[in-house]
């Protein structure tokens, strides 16, 4: 006799916070919510872990290191203080990335610490089972094999590296440029994120803030490939991509977690939609936040090649820029302050 295989509503690969946030929401929504994830948790994460505390807004209370009110914006070897109006607050993933994933169990998702291999139409396979479900959900990451199997493919890689030295520090530093990338120094409660990311190898920018500082990292540093948000396909037939795995990383910061987030709620509703009213599946739900990706994407071009004096004086212009619309926008907006 051929055993029955049963069929989730929804199967989302990957536990990171974004493919937590969305099982999270479909669970409360009384759906079939089956997780993978190929880690046992909690897990290392390699990540400044720097996020606006307004993410509280769609996600509620979670776990946090240190809150700062304002950042030292270092440009063309000057610095400035810019005042936010609203916190950024630094995270350890193993931590915040396991609150999330407990939410999600706590609201009925099911979760397998299993690694998939492969999707095909609605099937997900393991190494040595399948499952299936009416939609599947790619929030695996970056090198995302959900996206690999459904053929779509991004451009805008930026490379970075990341050490965590150990010690206190209570300054937020945001180093820009030269050209398009920065590098950080963001205190978490026992030790401090440093490092560098862009367009081009991130040592460049890493080693000019060090150099700047007088740090010598000791410890060892972790290299990691991921896209920026750019134009393209997020869904192929019942095939859904989200955070890193659907290139939705913020085209200023390259900070992945809010704009991820915000990816996972846009899909979860529309699955939601489509489950019990059978609404169509299709990109265009996404183009809300496209709508606030495409001017961050212009104004990082300009905040990365400006004068420092225009940068940061540009915060009025941000603010108004960025203030008719929510998701993205509510944050930027929430961050900035005029001084
Ligand atoms: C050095 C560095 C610093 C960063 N700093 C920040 C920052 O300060 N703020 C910020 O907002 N963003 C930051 N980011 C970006 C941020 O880390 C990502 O955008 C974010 O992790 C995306 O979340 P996600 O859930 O989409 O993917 P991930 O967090 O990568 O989660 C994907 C999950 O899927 C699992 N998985 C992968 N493949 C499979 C498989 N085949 N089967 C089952 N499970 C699988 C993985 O184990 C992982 O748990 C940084 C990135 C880097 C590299």
């Amino acid at each position: 006799m051929v055993k029955k295989i049963k069929t989730y509503d929804v199967i989302i690969v990957g536990a990171g916070p974004v493919g937590s946030t969305c099982a999270w929401y479909l669970a409360s929504k009384g759906l079939d919510v089956l997780v993978f994830e190929r880690k046992k948790f909690p897990r290392y994460k390699i990540c400044a872990g720097g996020i606006p505390l307004v993410l509280q807004d769609f996600i509620g209370d979670f776990p946090f290191e240190k809150k700062f009110y304002n950042v030292t914006l270092i440009k063309d070897k000057r610095k400035f203080n810019l005042n936010l109006k609203s916190p950024l607050v630094t995270v350890r993933r193993e931590n915040f990335d396991h609150h999330l994933l407990k939410k999600a169990r706590s609201a009925s998702a099911e979760i397998l610490f299993e690694t998939v291999t492969a999707v095909h139409n609605t099937q997900v396979y393991t190494a040595n089972k399948e499952f299936r479900a009416r939609i599947i959900v790619g929030a695996d990451g970056a090198h995302s094999t959900v996206r690999k199997s459904i053929d779509i493919e991004y451009h805008r890689w930026i490379d970075t590296i990341e050490y965590e030295l150990p010690g206190y520090a209570d300054e937020f530093i945001v180093a820009m440029g030269p050209g398009p990338g920065y590098a950080w120094l963001w205190p978490k409660k026992s030790v401090i994120a440093f490092g560098g990311g862009g367009f081009g190898p991130a040592d460049r920018w890493a080693d000019r803030l060090a150099h700047h500082l007088g740090i010598v990292p000791t410890a060892k540093g972790y290299r990691y490939r991921y896209h920026l948000w750019n134009k393209g396909k997020r869904i192929e037939d019942n095939t859904i991509l989200i955070g890193d795995a659907g290139a939705f990383a913020s085209p200023i910061t390259g900070a992945g977690i809010y704009t991820g987030v915000l990816s996972a709620l846009e899909a979860a509703k529309m699955i939601y939609q489509h489950i019990k009213f059978n609404k169509p599946l299709h990109d265009p739900y996404f183009r809300r936040l496209y709508n606030e990706f495409i001017p961050a994407t212009q104004l990082a071009t300009v905040l990365y090649s400006a004068p420092a004096p225009v940068t940061v004086f540009s915060q009025p212009v941000i603010r108004r820029f960025y203030g008719l619309v929510h998701g993205y926008l509510k944050m930027m907006r929430s961050l900035y302050r005029c001084t």
